[in-house]
This record gives C-alpha cells, structure tokens and sequence, in this order.
C-alpha cells in the first residue's frame, strides 16, 4: 500500500494562490442547485443576459463578448484563432511564464512569433515595444499581446502606455490583453484603453470555481475575424453569433452562470472603486510585510523589481541563495493549512507566491503572512522578523 500524505492541520484551510481563489459562501451556495434546461426562458432572461451584461460591465466594454466552457487558455486560444491567419506574425514582449505560454500557443497555431525579450523581473518597456513596431514598417505584425498582471512574477503592466506605444508607431495591429489575474482586482477599462481583444477567466478576481473564460472583442477586431482563416469550430465567434446565446458552442455551464450572478452581485455591491481599492490596500500590507523580511537584502526580497509595478492581486517572494521556495510552501501547507503559489517554469524552487486577490479581508491576509513567517522560520531561512507587525502598523494607519 502506498504511504498516505499525513492528514492537514484541523481548521479552515488559508487558501492564498493566485488563482483559483476564495470562492464567498454565497457563490458556493448559488452554484448549489439542480440542473436546469439551458434554453429554459426564465435562466436565459434572468440569470444569463443580466450575468453576459454585468460581465461586460466589469470588462469596461459595449463590444462584443465571447465566452467558453474552458479555463483561460481557452480564451486565449479563441483570441488568436478568431483574429488570426496561418503564418501571421504576433509580436508578444516577454513578461514572465504566461506570455512564454501564450507565445508557445501562437507557434503551435501556425503563427510567427517576433519575440521581445524582457527581464522577467520588471517586464517589457513601453518605448521597447513603440521601437519594435516602428521597426516593423511593412506593417507584418498583426497583433500585440500583452499579460497585463504577469501571475507568475507578480508584475502588472500599463496597458494604456502600451497603448499610447502603438499609436505611436502609427502601428495597426491588433491589441490583445490578458487581464485573467487583473479583472476586478485592479482598474481595467477595455473600451476606453483601446484594447481589441480582452482575455479573461471566472476562477481569480471573479471569484468563481475554474470552468469559463471570455473574450472581448472590439468593432476592429470584429472586423478582422471575418477574414482570419485559423481553424476552429467550437471557438469560432461567427458560429456563437448565430445562436441566442451569442457564445457557447454547446452546452451553457448553467451552475456557474448562477455562481456568476452572484459573484457580479457581489463586485456591483461594493463598487467597483472600492473593490480596487481593498486589493490595493491589502495589497500595500503584504509589500510592507515581505519588505521587512527582506532586511538588509539578506532575506527574501520581492521579485518584481520596479516597486511601480508591483501587482495588487499577487506578490512573488525570491528565496534568498540557496534556499529552497518549495520547502516553505510545503511546511505552510503541512503545518498551517495555509496554501501558497508555488514558483512557475524557470522560477521553480526560487520563488513562492502570495495571492491576495478576490473575496480577501486583513485577517486571511495576515494571517497568511504570519503562516509564512512562521514557515522561514521553521525552515531556517533568513528574515528579518516584524514583517507581520509591519503589514498592522500600515492597516492601523490606513
Ligand atoms: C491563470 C492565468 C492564465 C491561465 O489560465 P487558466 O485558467 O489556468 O487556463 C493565463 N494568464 C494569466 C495571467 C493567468 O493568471
């Protein structure tokens, strides 16, 4: 008989990844029901057309919006697959393991990929991505991807600078965001960021179970999906406009559109503004925290290197040398019941991940913080202490 993994801790489980998140009570007890026809006239009129709207509120956008029975790599498969021709090029500046995903996704479909290499650490700059495209004078690059809040590094990008950077260049490429682990955790506005193609998922700031993601996609983007010649089918928007439900080739996940109703409920309760701020806030504490560990740069040190960039949704921890990112993750686990994000690709063993994002308030936060901290103990590794008192003295003051 194979050995079984000791039982957890007793007690509520701290669930700090950065994505799937902590889905709220009320989500879970809206999911909790029998199924139901999706053509039923009372789900479509009133859980699926207000949950479509409410998305498109969060989204910023009056476009088009697509969704999918498929975790976020199937929006961003739909994103190139509707926009797209076979040996196209996609310029996709690197920020970290998501857009070296995205960019393996593209070259398996058949596009080229014109790569700008960035440091992981602080992400693409602006002016680097305005040359490329001005560079590119016989207009090859049909579009320009961006992962607005790089999960993996915990660095968010200016989307609307980048913006500012294409028109700069006079370029007429496409503009394509990843806002999975940004939306409704940080300000986001497809529409009036001039963004064409928004890629988004239901298990980080929406705070839902895994299952759905969506596209957004702007009137230039429309057009160019009526000339993309990549194959698809069960993505193809063209075949999701001809039914009522303007997405889902097959089967609507009926229980997570009731989970949505609520999650929107939710978001639209507290306000927008204020659901910003809250992460924000949050946020701020886990910086002090993680600051005050890192002492005179002996212990771990934030990842991202450019405090300006610094996301508000997850905070990537760089294990001092020669200590070891999955030995602190697993005694948080075994120990305290407290689920960190490990490091991901090349970050592996280096890294660990808080995620602060969704249905969070300063005790979960602090209390994984203290988890942590008591974890670099347990393990050994340097740190300065305080960094739990430092993330309330700003709470207190905040
Ligand atoms: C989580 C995530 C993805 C991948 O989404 P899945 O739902 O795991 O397929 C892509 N991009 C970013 C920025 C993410 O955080």
């Amino acid at each position: 008989m194979p050995d079984r993994p000791a039982p957890r801790p007793r007690g509520r489980q701290f669930f700090a990844n950065p994505g799937p998140t902590n889905i709220p009570e009320s989500v879970l007890r809206a999911i909790d029901r029998a199924a139901v026809d999706f053509n039923d006239a009372e789900f479509v009129e009133t859980v699926y057309h207000p949950a479509r709207a409410g998305l498109k509120r969060v989204l910023g956008t009056s476009a088009e919006l697509f969704m999918y029975t498929a975790s976020g790599h199937g929006a961003w498969e739909a994103g190139l697959a509707n926009l797209l021709s076979p040996g196209d090029t996609v310029l996709i500046p690197e920020s970290g393991f998501f857009s070296d995903q995205w960019a393996r996704m593209a070259e398996r479909l058949g596009l080229r990929l014109r790569k700008l290499d960035a440091d992981w650490r602080q992400g693409a700059d602006p002016a680097a991505i305005e040359a490329a495209l001005k560079a590119d004078t016989a207009h090859e690059i049909k579009a320009v991807c961006i992962v607005h809040n790089e999960t993996s590094t915990g660095v968010t990008l200016p989307l609307p600078d980048i913006r500012a950077a294409i028109d700069a260049a006079r370029h007429p490429a496409l503009y394509l965001a990843d806002t999975i682990s940004s939306l409704a955790c940080m300000p986001f506005e497809m529409d009036a960021w001039g963004i064409d193609c928004a890629v988004g998922g239901s298990q980080k700031g929406l705070m839902l179970p895994t299952g759905f993601s969506f596209t957004g996609a702007s009137a230039k983007a429309m057009a160019a999906h009526k000339t993309a010649k990549l194959p698809r089918f069960y993505l193809d928007w063209t075949i999701m406009m001809g039914r009522g439900f303007r997405s889902f080739v097959g089967t609507v996940p009926v229980s997570l559109f009731y989970g949505l109703q609520e999650s929107l409920r939710l978001l639209e309760e507290e306000g927008k503004d204020a659901v910003f701020a809250r992460h924000a806030r949050l946020a701020e504490g886990v910086r002090r925290c993680v600051q005050t560990w890192a002492g005179a740069n002996d212990g771990p040190q934030f990842y991202c290197v450019d405090p300006g960039r610094r996301s508000n949704s997850v905070t990537a921890v760089l294990m001092p040398d020669g200590h070891d990112a999955e030995a602190v993750r697993s005694i948080a686990l075994q120990r305290s019941n407290v689920s960190l994000g490990g490091g991901l690709g090349r970050l592996g063993g280096k890294v660990f991940r808080i995620g602060h994002m969704g249905d969070l308030n300063e005790p979960m936060v602090l209390g994984t913080l203290a988890a942590v901290e008591l974890a670099l103990r347990r393990a050994g590794v340097p740190h300065q202490k305080g960094g739990v008192d430092a993330a309330m003295e700003y709470y207190a003051a905040s």
